[in-house]
């Protein structure tokens, strides 16, 4: 056998098994997903976007205790209060700076009444840095879309908290 024999044989082995293996690759099931039209499921501890939760009478739940702000670790929480007439204390101004939050999950860990709530959204990239310093009002709004799912994965996680 000379050498172009030799090498003919090699390349021919070698492209049969390639072709072999891109058939059977081909029939296998897929290990990534057709993001953002498919999503692969994710835990109910996901530490994702923020949100303020209400009561369903739709109170805050909020007590402006400030635990929350003295926890976080990034320094991202700023809260101001005043009691209302009822004599109830609720917050004026709760903002967080996203740009700093390391999503360590303290200041949902901290609250006693389950108001701040590192929700399951993931998609909120922004174009500017100033869409990341979240107030008051995005915060609760966040809580009002996210509520049904923030509940139910609070609800699976409640048994190992
Ligand atoms: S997740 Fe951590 S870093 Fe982010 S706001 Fe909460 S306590 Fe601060
Ligand atoms: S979110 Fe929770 S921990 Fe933070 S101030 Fe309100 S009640 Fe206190």
């Amino acid at each position: 056998m000379n050498v172009i024999q030799t090498l003919r044989g090699i390349f021919l082995t070698d492209f049969l098994s390639a072709f072999v293996l891109g058939i059977k690759e081909m029939f296998r099931r897929k290990a990534t997903v057709n993001y953002p039209f498919e999503k692969n499921p994710i835990s109910p501890r996901f530490r994702g976007e923020h949100a303020l939760r209400r009561y369903p009478n739709g109170e805050e739940r909020c007590i402006a205790c400030k635990l929350c702000e003295a926890i976080c670790p990034a320094q991202a929480i700023t809260i101001e209060a005043e009691p209302r007439e009822d004599g109830s204390r609720r917050t004026t101004r709760y903002d967080i700076d996203m740009v700093k939050c390391i999503y360590c999950g303290f200041c949902q860990e901290a609250c006693p009444v389950d108001a701040i709530v590192e929700g399951p959204n993931f998609e909120f990239a922004t174009e500017t840095r100033e869409e990341l310093y979240y107030d008051k009002e995005r915060l609760l709004s966040n809580g009002d879309r996210w509520e049904r799912l923030i509940a139910k994965n609070l609800e699976q996680d409640a048994p190992y908290r």
